[in-house]
This record gives structure tokens, C-alpha cells and sequence, in this order.
């Protein structure tokens, strides 16, 4: 966290709503209602450690928004967690489900711990503890509150949260969704792994392949060749970085707590890893250049910086610094709003978290989806689709007198398997949310950024709903 802010993380949130208000026509009082956090739950609970000590756990869940039911929001596990923290975080999921057309209120929770301070035991009774005072506040369930990963969390946590929960709700036939990001044998979907990082590479390409947008940065059409900086290996850094690499771009440079790396001919992530597990750091990666400094890397020469960590790494201090075109926002609030002023008066492109990396919860929507209908993706239509492919080929083969090569024969076949109704579904909610965005902020050349176009298309869809449910009479 920088030192230097003026504003708590929620307050940024509040200015950035408000800088967006302004290009709305919503009535001030419903403009106060979407901003403010609808139930905010603290608690502080025991533990026994291993030791045998008791220590006293702080913990939150905060329901943004009730516009929409569910609320939908991770839960983290960090020593930063605080109660403004979690407000902010649950209200940028508000705004996150409405630009996606994910249709949940926003919610976040947090656990004030270290977890690798904790053993596996420890975490385990902390996250089962936290499930149970949920469910005592009437806080979690698949039609009121679906927490999910987040900063320190896995689906190791969200299979004690879903076991934890259907042990206290006997009978409840859906109660498998009353958290997502579980393990595929819990209830969870294929692709949610992945989900944020894949998110991010699809909303990134599609502003990347928008001649308009990069005409303004001078940069060439496309992912391909285009230089990358990640701050953060954790699950949405380290997808980014694969699916960037993967689509012919460079990642120079890499940052973790420790130290940052950077090799201008690229980095692969899955390598860097494995070093990272094997000496414990990230630093003294073959061939790479250590930085002395793990924020050296977000003022490096790139065409693409990615910040997959925390909130407010890039502020008012460092930010005349950042030498990128394109910020990729895919944490949460890493840029603060006197950031964005500098990117502004500098042409640096900002493509904003809360639409960015909404491809966690995009596919969290899909998990819960599928607890409710208790079916899996593809198991109605694959075989169907195979028949009928295999029954094209042999027409067109027939009618032609031509083979249709092997390799072909096989992609053409192949019916869809729940991964890649998954990825299609994360695609085309990607870049819909981007082209929506992207003509807002065109259509009104008076909006400064694109974030702030980005809150006006959630301001309106919120407003929508509460207009839609007729509320105020
Ligand atoms: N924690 C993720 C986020 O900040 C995912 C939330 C979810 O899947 O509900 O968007």
C-alpha cells in the first residue's frame, strides 16, 4: 500500500463513481443508493493454533448491492484486510456483474490473516469458523450471498466453505452454489481456474485489435509482438502472462514481493514458477536480469503493463514514472484516481479492473449456473453435435468425391466439452463488455477515461434494475 494517499480505497471508488455520475441522467438519490454498501457484517471469532494458543480472528463480509440476488464476491485472506478495503472491493463487484451482464449485486469478504502464517489445519478450522458465522447471519446461500477465490484463496477454501455449508443446511438441493471457485469433483466448473487471466488476455486483445485506439497509442494492431510487464505470479498474473505468450507476445519482465526479473527476449511463466517453488524466489531466473526493486518493474519501457496483485501500486507518486501505452488493470484497484490523472494528461491507455478482469466472476455465473441446473455443460449436446458433424463431412466428402484431411476431420467433429463452452462463453462476454464500453466513452469524447466510460454503462444498468423492480413508488 502506498503511504502517500489521500483517499481510502473505497473513497477512490466513491470519486470514480462520482467523476462517471456526472455523464448519467440518474436522479441524485438513486445515485446515492447504488454507491452506498447496502449490509456490512464484521466479526471476530476464536481459534485454537496448533500451538495451543487462542488467537482472535477479524474478519468481514460487506453485500454492496442488493439490486440483484445473489451477491457475488470473493473472499480474501491478507493482512491489508480492513473494513474500508472490503467496501471497496465489494462495491467494484457491483459494477463488475452489471458491465458483463452478470446478474448479481456486488458482495466481497476478507479474513485479517497471513495464511502463510497459518498450517493447512489452522486455515482450514479459520475458513470452516467463518462459513458457520455466515450462515448464522443468514450471510450465504445460493439465492442470497456465493462468496469465491480472491486474493489468498483457492478452491482448496472454497470446498471447506461449500462442505462446512451443506453440512449445516441438510436437504438443500442447491446448495452446492453457495460458493463458486470449488474443485471440479465439489460441484465446480471447468475453466474457473484460469477464468480471470483468460478474461483479461480476451478483453486486452480486443482493444488491442481496435485501429482507433491504437492509432492513438502509435501502436500496431494486435497481442502479437507487443512487449508485457506482470507484477504479481499468483493465478491471474500467471494466466495472463501464459495466454499473452502463447498469442505471440513478449513478457519482459515479471515482479513478485521479492524482486523482479526481466529478460528482453521474454520470460515463460511456467518456468519462472517452477524456479520460484524450487529456490523460494523469483530472483536468479537463468538468463534474467534481477531489478533491485519489485516496483522497478512497473517503470519499465513496455507496451503493456499488467498489475496482478494489489490495490494502489501505481499512485500519485509513481505514476509519471510508468512508461507503458496500456495499463491491463487485472487486480483490483491498482491504480488510485491521481494515477489516472497522470495517464490521461500522458495518452496512457488505462483499461479498468472492474470490467477487466471480470472474468472470474463472468465464470463464477457459469458455475452457479450449473449447481442450479445440476447438469454439466455439453453432456445434452456434445455426442448430438458429433453425429451431425460426422454426417456433414460424409456428405460434403460424398458429394465432392474429396477426403477432408485428418487433422480438420477432428476439429470440425469435435463436439463442445464444458471447458470450451466455458472459454466461449468468457470470449464472447469479454469483448461484448469491451465494444459496449469502448462506444460509450467514443460516443462522448468529454468522458476523460475509460474507466469512468466503464462506470457510466454500470451506473446506467444498475439504475435500470432498480427501475426495472420499482422500488420507489
Ligand atoms: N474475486 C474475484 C473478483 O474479484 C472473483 C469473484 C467471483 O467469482 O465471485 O472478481
Amino acid at each position: 500500500m502506498s503511504t502517500n494517499q489521500h483517499y481510502s480505497f473505497f473513497q477512490s471508488v466513491e470519486r470514480s463513481f462520482d467523476k462517471a455520475a456526472k455523464f448519467t441522467n440518474i436522479n441524485h438519490g438513486l445515485l446515492e443508493q447504488i454507491k452506498a454498501c447496502n449490509s456490512v457484517l464484521q466479526m471476530r471469532f476464536p481459534i485454537k493454533r496448533d500451538d495451543g494458543t487462542i488467537e482472535v480472528i477479524e474478519a468481514y463480509r460487506v453485500q454492496h448491492s442488493h439490486h440483484k440476488a445473489p451477491c457475488k464476491g470473493g473472499i480474501r485472506f491478507s493482512d491489508e484486510v480492513n473494513q474500508d478495503e472490503v467496501m471497496a472491493l465489494a462495491s467494484l463487484m457491483t459494477y463488475k456483474c452489471a458491465i458483463v451482464n452478470v446478474p448479481f449485486g456486488g458482495g466481497k469478504g476478507g479474513i485479517k490473516i497471513n495464511p502463510r502464517n497459518y498450517s493447512e489445519y489452522e486455515l482450514e478450522k479459520i475458513t470452516r469458523r467463518y462459513t458457520a458465522e455466515l450462515v448464522k447471519k443468514n450471510f450465504i446461500g445460493p439465492g442470497i450471498d456465493v462468496p469465491a477465490p480472491d486474493y489468498g484463496t483457492g478452491s482448496r477454501e472454497m470446498a471447506w466453505i461449500v462442505d462446512t455449508y451443506q453440512s449445516l443446511k441438510p436437504g438443500e438441493i442447491d446448495a452446492a452454489g453457495c460458493v463458486t471457485g470449488k474443485p471440479v469433483s465439489q460441484g465446480g466448473v471447468r475453466g474457473r481456474t484460469e477464468a480471470t487471466g483468460l478474461g483479461v488476455f480476451f478483453g486486452l486483445r480486443e482493444v488491442c485489435n481496435m485501429p482507433r485506439q491504437m492509432a492513438k497509442l502509435g501502436l500496431p494492431l494486435g497481442v502479437k509482438d507487443k512487449t508485457l510487464v506482470v507484477q504479481g505470479l499468483g493465478n491471474v498474473g500467471y494466466h495472463c502472462a501464459k495466454f499473452f505468450r502463447e498469442n505471440g507476445a513478449k513478457v519482459i519482465a515479471l515482479a513478485e514481493y521479492e524482486g523482479a526479473i526481466y529478460n528482453a527476449d521474454g520470460l515463460n511463466e511456467e518456468e519462472v514458477f517452477q524456479h520460484r517453488k524450487a529456490t523460494g524466489s523469483i530472483l536468479n531466473f537463468p538468463g534474467a536480469t534481477n531489478l533491485a526493486k519489485n516496483t522497478d518493474a512497473l517503470e519499465l519501457e513496455c507496451d503493456i503493463l499488467i498489475p496482478a496483485a494489489l490495490e494502489n501500486v501505481i499512485n500519485g507518486e509513481n505514476a509519471p514514472r510508468v512508461k507503458a501505452k496500456i495499463i491491463g488493470e487485472a487486480a483490483n484497484g491498482p491504480c488510485t484516481p491521481e494515477a489516472d490523472e497522470d495517464f490521461q494528461k500522458r495518452g496512457i491507455l488505462c483499461v479498468p479492473d472492474m470490467y477487466l478482469n471480470a472474468g472470474g466472476v463472468t465464470v463464477s455465473y457459469f458455475e452457479w449456473l450449473k449447481n442450479l441446473s445440476h447438469v454439466r455443460y455439453g453432456r445434452m449436446e456434445k455426442r448430438f453435435t458429433e453425429n451431425l458433424n460426422t454426417h456433414i463431412l460424409s456428405q460434403i466428402e460424398t458429394l465432392t468425391g474429396k477426403t477432408v484431411e485428418a487433422g480438420e476431420r477432428a476439429f470440425i467433429m469435435h463436439g463442445p466439452e464444458e471447458v470450451d463452452l466455458v472459454h466461449s462463453g468468457l470470449e464472447e462476454s469479454m469483448i461484448t463488455a469491451t465494444r459496449e464500453i469502448m462506444a460509450i466513452w467514443e460516443a462522448n469524447p468529454a468522458i476523460p477515461d475509460m474507466r469512468t466510460a466503464a462506470y457510466v454503462n454500470a451506473i446506467n444498468k444498475v439504475a435500470t434494475s432498480y427501475g426495472e423492480l420499482g422500488i420507489f413508488p
